[in-house]
């Protein structure tokens, strides 16, 4: 497989490869990814207009919310982030991991709002959480 597109730092944090399998285009908006996070790489904050379905191909994914709680979802789960919550998700600190991310989009793109970077305390926080 090809390694992708490098995911833009000021989105990420850590080393995460972008395979595009459909941008959103008129009418329908879909679009699909195949995103691989290396341990300890996580999204920054963020948010979908119409919100998302992840599903885990490999590895074990971490997805935080603002109220501080943490879902673990492992490979061949699905998991849907409500449209306008704000969530990040990442990989453990020790396992790669790779999701396909559907979502669709808006009048403006993906419908994704990118915010800021989750610090180290809150990653730790959510590693944590998840470990017992
Ligand atoms: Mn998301």
């Amino acid at each position: 497989m090809e390694a992708g597109e490098k995911a833009p730092a000021e989105r990420f944090t850590g080393d995460v490869y972008l395979n595009m399998i459909e941008a959103p285009a008129e009418p329908a908006r879909r679009a699909a990814g195949l995103v691989r996070f290396t341990p300890g790489a996580r999204t920054n904050w963020h948010s979908h207009a119409n919100g998302q379905v992840l599903y885990v191909t490999d590895g074990v994914d971490l997805v935080g919310t603002r109220d501080g709680s943490v879902v673990r979802i492992s490979a061949g789960q699905t998991l849907k982030c409500p449209a306008g919550e704000e969530h990040w998700h990442g990989a453990t600190d020790t396992n790669l991991m790779a999701h396909i991310a559907l979502v669709v989009g808006d009048r403006a793109g993906d419908g994704t709002t990118w915010l800021e970077p989750v610090t180290d305390g809150q990653y730790a926080d959510a590693l944590s959480t998840v470990s017992g």
